[in-house]
């Protein structure tokens, strides 16, 4: 690294949260030289990453679009966890194909007139539908348990509560302090107007010999296989409320989604309930606040696991004077909340 881009402080980044977001960035903050502290209080603030289907998936929607800035991100992700696998000692990252069935015969009729138009180099067409490469999954519960123990043998996690009242005190000691909240940062007082809109979100595992071991399914939902005939369906959406239980309404669509994916002999292992980050442009919330040294890595929504390495990075780069976050993703689009 030049030498013009290299720390130039002794003092450390406070991290609040260490969901995947904290867990991200503190990991690229470490490997740029910053030293870090991390503070998370899962038992005040339920920690949503651990219901996450981790999956990676770099195609969206009904019209099989690319994902905003794919090419991009899906070239940094790589590299990225299979590095961390290396620096954390075990294993996380599971590339493997994803398979989009056509919904039905209307639906096959209306992409392939349009093919020309949406092809992309993620795409692979079939006569029952499209494999989109790129994809996998991120077990994030494994990948939480092995930082988690990696940041506590190098002694900067801390079951510690943050509040803003005490940011007078605290502020003095670190060189900037990142809210890595999900989706309780909407109660933070720093980021008020910046539109969150999280969604609540299950899913189930189960264990099953019905589908297939060797790609993910994604139809109205998705299957996705851990090993060992283990598997994953989900997930839901609602709007109406935010805690951390499971509701019998969920848990009936996703039992739906099974009859309709052709599954129904399985045996139930557990309900995964989480909230997911998101906010109402669909777009992260990354940057410093223009006036006290305080800063927001957040609302990365349902797709935390391809966007945040990528942003993570852009982030500290900043810091560093070295590039700017993305226009899209930077709360510079929010400037006018902080004007006088
Ligand atoms: C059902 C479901 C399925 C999903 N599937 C996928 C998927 O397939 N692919 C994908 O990419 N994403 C998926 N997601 C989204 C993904 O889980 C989120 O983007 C991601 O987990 C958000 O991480 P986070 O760190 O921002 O938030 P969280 O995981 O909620 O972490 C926030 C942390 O901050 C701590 N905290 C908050 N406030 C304070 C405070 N004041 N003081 C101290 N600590 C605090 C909390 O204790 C917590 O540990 C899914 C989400 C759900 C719910």
């Amino acid at each position: 690294m030049s030498a013009e881009f290299k720390v130039k402080t002794n003092k450390p980044i406070l991290i609040i949260g260490q969901g995947l977001a904290g867990t991200i960035l503190a990991h690229q903050a470490l490997s740029a030289g910053f030293e870090v502290e991390i503070w998370d209080s899962p038992s005040t603030h339920f920690t949503s990453s651990w219901a996450a289907g981790g999956i990676f998936n770099p195609v969206t929607g009904r019209k099989l679009e690319a994902t905003w800035l794919a090419e991009e991100i899906f070239t940094y992700l790589f590299p990225f966890y299979e590095g961390l696998e290396k620096t954390l000692g075990t294993r996380f990252f599971y590339p493997m194909p994803l398979f989009r069935p056509f919904a039905n015969a209307e639906m096959k009729g209306w992409l392939l007139d349009r093919k020309s138009q949406i092809d992309h180099d993620f795409l692979l067409w079939t006569d029952v539908g499209v494999w989109v490469s790129n994809s996998g999954w991120v077990d994030v519960a494994t990948l939480l348990s092995a930082s988690s123990k990696y940041f506590t043998e190098k002694k900067i996690l801390f079951r510690r509560r943050f509040s803003e009242s005490e940011l007078s005190e605290i502020s003095q000691p670190f060189e900037r302090i990142i809210c890595c909240e999900g989706f309780h940062g909407q109660q933070n007082a720093f980021w008020k107007g910046f539109g969150f809109l999280p969604a609540k979100g299950e899913l189930l595992t189960f264990k099953s010999n019905q589908p297939s071991e060797e790609y993910i399914l994604n139809k109205n939902g998705f299957v996705l296989p851990l090993g060992n005939q283990e598997f994953k369906v989900g997930a839901t959406y609602r709007w109406d409320e935010y805690g951390p239980n499971s509701v019998p309404e969920a848990q009936a669509e996703l039992k739906q989604k099974l009859v309709n994916f052709q599954i129904d002999q399985y045996e139930e292992i557990e309900k995964l309930v989480g909230v997911r980050p998101a906010t109402q442009d669909r777009r992260p919330l990354v940057g410093m606040h223009p006036t006290i040294n305080v800063g927001i890595f957040n609302g990365f929504g349902s797709k935390g696991v391809s966007l945040m390495p990528y942003f993570a990075d852009a982030f500290v780069g900043e810091w560093l004077g070295k590039k700017m976050v993305h226009s899209e993703a930077s709360i510079r689009r929010f400037s006018h909340l902080f004007s006088v």
